[in-house]
């Protein structure tokens, strides 16, 4: 089955997906990375970078989690990421979303040996 950083990458990473300048890239994705599942996803992050310049965040600067947990990371350089937020009305199996392309220091946590991203915890 799926592990934790296989869903990461699933979720968050599209390395080669500079292509987001389609205001269709979110309904794409989101189909497409099979996270429309029974209910709409309100707000997912794709990064647009080598997976190796993601996975290399767990070991820059470390910072608290939303939840409190202290193995949280931002990467040392902004990012290309695109957000995907659900439009509001829209109802699933007709998930629509708004895509929007921006450039952020983006914060994950990570688990496990080797130690990757698990969890994209914000874009800041
Ligand atoms: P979403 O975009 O829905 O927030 P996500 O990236 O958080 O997605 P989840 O499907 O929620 O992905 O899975 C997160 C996984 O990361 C869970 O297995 C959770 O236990 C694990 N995890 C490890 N550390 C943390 C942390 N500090 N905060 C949140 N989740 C964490």
């Amino acid at each position: 089955s799926e592990s934790a950083a296989m869903k990461f990458e699933r979720q968050h990473v599209d390395s080669d997906g500079t292509s987001s300048s389609s205001s269709n890239y979110c309904n794409q994705m989101m189909m497409r990375r099979n996270m429309i599942q029974g209910w709409c996803k309100l707000l997912n992050t794709f990064v647009h970078e080598p997976l190796a310049d993601v996975q290399a965040i767990c070991f820059q600067e470390n910072v608290i989690c939303k939840n409190g947990q202290s193995n949280c990371y931002q990467s040392s350089s902004s990012m290309r990421i695109t957000e995907c937020q659900l439009t509001s009305g829209s109802k699933y199996p007709s998930c629509a979303y708004r895509t929007s392309q921006m450039e952020r220091y983006i914060i994950v946590a990570c688990e496990g040996n080797p130690y990757v991203p698990v969890h994209l915890d914000a874009s800041v």
